[in-house]
Order: C-alpha cells, then sequence, then structure tokens
C-alpha cells in the first residue's frame, strides 16, 4: 500500500509502497478515506510531543475510512460488517483502567505507550491501517467518509472541551483562535445554543469563515484592542473562554472571561512549552482553569456522529483544503502558514 513514511527529524515524509497491514486477534483493517492535517503532528514532528519518533513510522491521527477486514476474537459490539464507514480514534481506551471505568477514557492509563498516529501505532496517512476494534467508531450511512475524518480530533477536542467546561444554551463564549479546533468548536457552540458567540484570531480569513460557521462576533487581535472589543459584545465578560493556543500567555482569556467564568484550553505543544498565568487576575476573580485532551471515544464521537448526521452541524463546510497523497508535505507548510481551517488528504 501507499503510504507517507517519518524518515528522521527535519526530513519530508516520503510516499512509499509498504506491505499492507494484517489485523491481528481483537483488531479492525480500515481502508483509509481520508486523513486531516492536524496542528498537534507539527509538534510531533518537531519531537516536542512524544520525543524522537521511530523511523518507518506513519503518523496522522484524524481518520475516517471503512471497514475492510475484521481480525479474529473482535467483539464488534456495533456489528460492524466489511465496508460499513467507520472513524478510527487516536486514543485507544483500555477499556478497564479506573479512568476508563468512571467515564474519562480520554486519560486512559495506557495513553503513553499508544495513540494511534501518535505512540506505537502506525496511524492514517496511508491506505490502511489496522487498530484495536475499541478505536473503531461507526459513522451513519449519511456521512461521507471523506469529509468525516474530522470528527476523528477537531470537532471531539471541541466537543469534550465544551462538555468539560459545562456549555449549556444561554451561556456565552469567546472561542480564542479560529482554526479546525477553534472553527469546529463554532459550530458546536451554536448547535447547543450558546449565544453570543464571539471568535477571536489574527487571520481575516479565519475569521470570515468563522462568521459563516456560527460566530456571532469576529474580533481581528491585530487590528483591534481584542479586550476592548470583547467587552464591548459582552460587558460582563464571558461564561466561558475556549483557548485553543494557550501561549505564550493567558492574559486575554483572563481579561474577557466573567468573574468566577471557566478556561478551557486543549492546543497542545512541546512537554517543555510554557503559557503565564496573570496570577492576581486569576486568583481575585475565582477563575477555573481547565485543560481537555481529546475526547472520550465511545461517549463522544457516536454523539458528534449522531449531530452531523441530523444536520445539526454541517461537517464539510469545516474541510477547506483536500490534498492528493504525493502533496502531504505542501499541506503541513501550509498549515504552518496558516492557510488551512481544516485540510484533508484523501487516500483513497
Ligand atoms: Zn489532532
Ligand atoms: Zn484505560
Amino acid at each position: 500500500m501507499k503510504a507517507a513514511v517519518y524518515k528522521g527529524y527535519g526530513l519530508p515524509l516520503e510516499i512509499e509502497e509498504v506491505p499492507n497491514p494484517a489485523p491481528k486477534e481483537g483488531e479492525v483493517l480500515v481502508k483509509v478515506a481520508s486523513t486531516g492535517i492536524c496542528h498537534s503532528d507539527l509538534h510531533l514532528l518537531s519531537g516536542e510531543l512524544v520525543g524522537p519518533l521511530p523511523n518507518g513510522f506513519i503518523i496522522g491521527h484524524e481518520i475516517a475510512g471503512w471497514v475492510e477486514k475484521i481480525g479474529e476474537n473482535v467483539k464488534n459490539p456495533y456489528g460492524l460488517k466489511e465496508g460499513d464507514p467507520v472513524l478510527v480514534s487516536w486514543i485507544v481506551p483500555c477499556g478497564i483502567c479506573r479512568y476508563c471505568a468512571n467515564g474519562k477514557e480520554n486519560y486512559c492509563k495506557d495513553n503513553a505507550k499508544r495513540l494511534v498516529g501518535l505512540i506505537g501505532i502506525n496511524g492514517g496517512h496511508a491506505e490502511y491501517l489496522t487498530v484495536p476494534e475499541i478505536a473503531v467508531i461507526p459513522l451513519a450511512k449519511n456521512l461521507d467518509p471523506y469529509y468525516s475524518s474530522p470528527i476523528a480530533c477537531a470537532y471531539g477536542t471541541a466537543y469534550n472541551a465544551l462538555k468539560s467546561a459545562n456549555a449549556t444554551s444561554g451561556k456565552s463564549v469567546v472561542i480564542v483562535g479560529a482554526g479546525g479546533v477553534g472553527s469546529a468548536a463554532i459550530q458546536l457552540a451554536n448547535s447547543i445554543g450558546l449565544n453570543p458567540i464571539v471568535a477571536v484570531d489574527i487571520d481575516e480569513n479565519k475569521l470570515k469563515s468563522a462568521k459563516l460557521l456560527g460566530a456571532t462576533h469576529i474580533i481581528n487581535a491585530n487590528e483591534n484592542d481584542a479586550r476592548a472589543k470583547v467587552l464591548e459584545a459582552l460587558e460582563d465578560g464571558a461564561d466561558i473562554v475556549y483557548e485553543t493556543k494557550p501561549y505564550p500567555d493567558f492574559k486575554l482569556s483572563l481579561e474577557v472571561v466573567k468573574s468566577g467564568g471557566t478556561i478551557v484550553v486543549t492546543g497542545l505543544g512541546g512537554f517543555s512549552t510554557l503559557a503565564q498565568i496573570p496570577v492576581t487576575l486569576f486568583v481575585s476573580r475565582g477563575i477555573t482553569l481547565i485543560g481537555s485532551l481529546g475526547y472520550r471515544p465511545r461517549i463522544d464521537l457516536p454523539d458528534l456522529v449522531s449531530l452531523a448526521s441530523s444536520g445539526k452541524i454541517d461537517i464539510k463546510k469545516l474541510v477547506s483544503h483536500i490534498y492528493t497523497p504525493d502533496m502531504i508535505n505542501e499541506a503541513y507548510e501550509n498549515l504552518k502558514k496558516g492557510l488551512h481551517i481544516r485540510a484533508i488528504i484523501r487516500w483513497n
């Protein structure tokens, strides 16, 4: 099969023919429709996220496709058959540790050793991949797998973050950063009934797109005093601030959140990346600061599939660029330049 293979630090990914993977016991072979180009991949490739990648590793963690083959001793709780459209979760819960048992499977103790396309399990920048069956979630038949991969990272991450921040109808939200995850959050905030929804970014194109996706207010932080503009829209500040890129500091988030409000953060940096907190502002206003990793595959992904399938979120609107596999390095370069809302590679 064709795959984008990691060849070493600083080197481009190489499109190569590699042996087709075969599903081992408890695994499913998935034929990849599309895999997303996610910002976390840049930290992964630079070695800051999980350390140096092994040569020959295949990245790509935002994956949708079809069941190609079901391995032996697969329990198959969803009754999947060959050809069924599916999402692949990058979080692979063990299903039995105390995090998994308590509905916090995104913090599974196995995360340190296996995450699809990130640690230990080859990812979706390939025509096929094999994964433990727990990472395979059915996709609704009325959703196009080619456009569905962002459910398995951008939407999942935004959905779990909003839930962690107790986002309910009628609350106000400021979303800082209108890239893939921020834009997914805007659509989800809309479907939940949050209002107003204020999007802040420094890129005019991303802000225009944010408006189309449902932001009630858009603020260009390069051209305006973002704090003053947000407080013009939300006199008392926001109930929730969703910060998608927390470094170098939390200044704006703390300035625009209500006293007693919540800031939720999902953007990853390297393990040595620091973000500063103006501590007096934080303490004197009783702010809750929440970190939120990814999503709970068996809880959040089926919820999102049903939101997308019923038309409450329009997943096609998030995909701004579609690349062929031979353009994968260009796709990551364009991501660095800030050109995408969400880009995907079509693999089959
Ligand atoms: Zn991602
Ligand atoms: Zn677990």
